[in-house]
């Protein structure tokens, strides 16, 4: 294959993919620009020889998947909702299994949010959104969730958000509530009464794959009845413990019969792009562990 052809495939092959995440007009110029650079500077670089006509014909085709891709996302009537996790806001600790990121981080991130014009909503107004009942989002939306009910989300996390306010849910581990490091269910009440939504995580974080669809329902259900007999409301939401593997048809079914009716994913990464299946909300692990995840969230929130 000539090295030229393989240049232009392999340029397809990234614009294409940067258009799935391409929103607007404004990142799609940038993009066209920035493959015309690219191959320029792989020309000079690569001492190769390419017609000036092949380079133009290279970019019409990209132009038109691009347009094609983004005009895609244009017609769809559902914006693109990010839905940040969180799990621990920590200085002290810092457990390798559970995602954390320093006071400081925390706070850093809010801010950039607040700057670039990010309003948080509620977990009920992204269901009312792609459920296609009529509502009026802010121009940039945002969802930020905990993850487990962990204490630092209101020693630490919670006047935060006051500062920028911020809202937010968080998905507990029902049966954890009240231990050490973990909320209590006074902290529970009075962020619930400030605007916090709390949504469950089954009882014990068990993986809902590994146990039996009898025992999977019983820890769905006793999230939702710990809750309600605590906070006195029914919980809107459900967040899958081990979100990549429990949250298969079966379960999710189990999910939306036991009252909830609308529940987030834990590694199915991504943003929202319409289409929504209200079953596995998409969500975006902070912080990121890998460059791709940094690459979307820089397209995203830039
Ligand atoms: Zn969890």
């Amino acid at each position: 294959m000539k090295l030229d052809m393989f240049m232009c495939i392999i340029f397809l092959a990234i614009m294409s993919s940067l258009g799935f995440v391409c929103f607007d007009i404004l990142k799609l110029i940038i993009f066209v620009y920035l493959l015309f650079v690219g191959v320029r500077g792989l020309r000079y670089k690569l001492n190769i020889r390419i017609k000036k006509s092949k380079v133009f014909c290279t970019a019409f085709v990209l132009l038109f998947f691009m347009t094609f891709l983004t005009g895609f996302t244009y017609k769809n009537p559902k914006k693109p909702i990010p839905v940040l996790t969180y799990h621990r806001v920590n200085d002290e600790v810092y457990d390798a299994k559970v995602p954390t990121v320093s006071v400081k981080q925390f706070e850093k991130q809010m801010k950039y949010l607040k700057k670039r014009g990010y309003q948080t909503i509620t977990e009920k107004e992204l269901l009312d959104y792609y459920s296609g009942r009529k509502i009026k989002l802010p121009k940039k939306p945002i969802l930020i969730t905990f993850d487990d009910g962990w204490r630092d989300n209101y020693e630490n996390a919670y006047p935060i958000l006051k500062k920028y306010g911020f809202t937010a849910t968080i998905f507990l581990a029902t049966g954890k509530i009240g231990e050490d490091e973990y909320l209590t269910w006074d902290m529970v009440k009075e962020m619930y009464l400030n605007g916090i939504a709390f949504g469950g995580h089954t009882r014990n974080h068990i993986n809902l794959s590994k146990v039996d669809l009898d025992t999977a329902e019983k820890e769905i259900k006793w999230s939702f009845e710990d809750i309600e007999k605590n906070l006195g409301v029914k919980p809107l939401s459900f967040c899958y413990p081990y979100g990549g593997g429990d949250l298969n048809k079966s379960i999710q079914h189990i999910v939306k019969k036991s009252g909830f009716q609308i529940a987030f994913a834990s590694y199915n990464y991504g943003i929202n792009m319409g289409n929504v299946n209200i079953m596995a909300v998409r969500r975006i692990l902070m912080p990121r562990f890998n460059k791709l995840h940094k690459l979307e969230m820089f397209l995203l929130l830039w």
